[in-house]
């Protein structure tokens, strides 16, 4: 999608601190970390939003999740443990519409979110 943010950052025409990459999926540091660990990680495929994801996208999907466990080792936060954020729609915050699992960790996290 040629106004997105995130895609943007795919095709290399925005600058992000790329943590990993590979031919589905990419990984960058947040802008504006909530924690000391604060990664996104991506789908290269558009999706908005989950409410858009289908049936066939459910390897994706996994496929984003199982890379947040293994950056999260890599980043030296699998044993304190970290939060996995899946923003959606209004009421969530979600600001940016490529959809985006965001890992936090480093410090304990408030429960419930604000
Ligand atoms: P959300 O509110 O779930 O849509 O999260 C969007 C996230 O993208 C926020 O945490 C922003 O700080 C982050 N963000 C916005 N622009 C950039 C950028 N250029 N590089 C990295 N992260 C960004
Ligand atoms: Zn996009």
């Amino acid at each position: 999608m040629s106004n997105c943010l995130f895609c943007k950052i795919i095709k290399k025409e925005i600058p992000a601190k790329i943590v990993y990459e590979d031919d589905e999926v990419i990984a960058f540091d947040d802008i504006r970390p909530q924690a000391p660990v604060h990664t996104l990680i991506i789908p290269k495929e558009h999706i908005s939003t989950l409410k858009e994801a289908t049936e066939d996208q459910v390897a994706l999907l996994g496929r984003i999740l199982l890379k947040a466990k293994t950056i999260a080792a890599q980043k030296g936060i699998d044993q304190s443990g970290f939060r996995i954020v899946l923003n959606t729609g209004p009421d969530s915050g979600q600001e940016v519409f490529h959809l985006h699992l965001h890992l936090l960790g480093g410090r304990r996290l408030g429960w419930p979110p604000g």
